[in-house]
């Protein structure tokens, strides 16, 4: 019979062995790092909802953008219900960047089933607050149904953008550096979150 897991107390850091384990089968996902931070290092900006409501076309267009999914008042809320994160630090190279050719589908999805994939596994080993916010947009159909019924609601997670995330703040704060890409042939980082517990 399979021991019991007993539920992950917010006081809790994450084992080394974990953190170990995330990373191995992050690989199989594209990720190349997994780093544990505190859940009060993530900054919330309203500026993050401006790009978000001027500039991107995916702005009331899917389950995972705004305005479907919590503003900045409400993300400060439920940041506050959680001690610790971990950052899903991700890689391409995506010369398709704009035209989203099938290859950048792909890497998409890659991502998008990483992160919940990763936040599943949490969930088995007792961490039951575990939730995932994607650092991609969701693609899982090639055009999202919204406002209709989503097609995969199991799989429907807020973008980490969409939750108002200073991404590159929250990474400047942590002493991590990272630049923007300004090549399609570049390489570039892309970062997922897991709230933790
Ligand atoms: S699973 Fe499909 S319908 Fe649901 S949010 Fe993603 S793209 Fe939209």
């Amino acid at each position: 019979m399979r021991n019991l897991i007993p539920f992950k107390s917010s006081k809790e850091l994450i084992p080394e062995s974990l953190l170990k384990t995330l990373k191995a089968k992050g690989r199989d996902y594209g990720l190349v790092d997994v780093l544990p931070i505190a859940a009060e290092d993530i900054q919330v900006a309203q500026w993050v909802t401006l790009k978000c409501r001027y500039g991107c076309k995916r702005y009331n267009s899917s389950w995972c953008c705004p305005p479907a999914t919590p503003g900045p008042e409400e993300v400060k809320e439920i940041l506050k219900e959680y001690h610790s994160a971990l950052i899903l630090v991700g890689r391409h190279r995506s010369p398709d960047f704009y035209s989203r050719g099938i290859n950048r589908r792909l890497q998409q999805i890659q991502c998008w089933k990483g992160s919940v994939s990763l936040e599943r596994y949490l969930f088995l080993e007792g961490y039951y607050k575990a939730f995932a916010l994607v650092g991609e947009v969701c693609v899982l159909c090639k055009e999202c149904s919204y406002p209709a019924e989503c097609k995969f609601p199991q799989e429907r997670r807020p973008t980490v953008e969409s939750f108002s995330i200073d991404v590159i703040g929250t990474l400047q704060g942590l002493g991590i550096t990272t630049s923007v890409a300004r090549d399609l042939n570049e390489a570039f980082s892309y970062f997922s979150i897991i709230l933790l517990h």
